[in-house]
């Protein structure tokens, strides 16, 4: 990703008098350390995929996994690697009109707060391509990774994958069990018909 302009492929990707997405504000510093936030939006493009959001250094650092993911250690995701998102978009919901980038519905499929688990910075973590952290949401909680695996200027791959501990589990399949807005509690098809 372009690291000069914070939100500038966001923005370019974009028209804003067409689309219901935020603009954003690129974010200074938190005035105060407050909790990390993540989100996980379901999103129902060209092709149906997990958007899974970390908030690293005053944006929301952006993976989309098609599969979304998974409680089984054993199960790795891929997550490629997208464009950060203004932390304003950590709330939306709704439809993306026809015609725009990302065209489809979107909803907070999970939200919360996350740690980070290693002991270096998230930014130095994210750098080096390998995050450890420790998502609070509705509905996932416990320790994931990300960890990088092709490293590309456009599309870096990564994968996604649940680390061992007591939220782990072989059987439990929230991405299919779980349907519901975190944030609303709407379908799917609630969202794609109220917007
Ligand atoms: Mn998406």
């Amino acid at each position: 990703m372009p690291k000069n302009i914070p939100l500038k492929t966001y923005r370019a990707k974009r028209d804003f008098k067409k689309t219901v997405e935020p603009v954003g504000k690129v974010q200074k510093k938190r005035p105060q350390k407050k909790a990390t936030i993540f989100v996980i939006q379901r999103h129902e493009a060209t092709r149906t995929h997990f958007d899974l959001r970390l908030e690293i250094t005053g944006v929301l650092k952006s993976w989309a996994v098609p599969k979304g993911p998974s409680l089984d250690p054993a199960i790795k995701r891929l997550a490629v690697e997208t464009e950060d998102h203004p932390m304003e978009y950590a709330t939306f919901e709704g439809v993306i009109p026809e015609g725009n980038y990302g065209a489809g519905p979107v909803m907070v499929w999970d939200f919360g707060t996350f740690e980070n688990i290693k002991t270096q910075s998230l930014k130095k973590c994210y750098e080096q391509g390998h995050i450890e952290f420790f998502l609070h949401g509705k509905k996932l909680n416990g320790a994931f990774a990300l960890i990088r695996t092709h490293l590309s200027q456009t599309k870096p791959a990564w994968l996604l994958v649940k680390m061992k501990d007591e939220y782990a589990s072989i059987k439990k399949n929230p991405v299919k069990n779980q349907t519901k807005s975190a944030k609303t509690g709407r379908t799917m098809k609630q969202i794609s018909k109220e917007g």
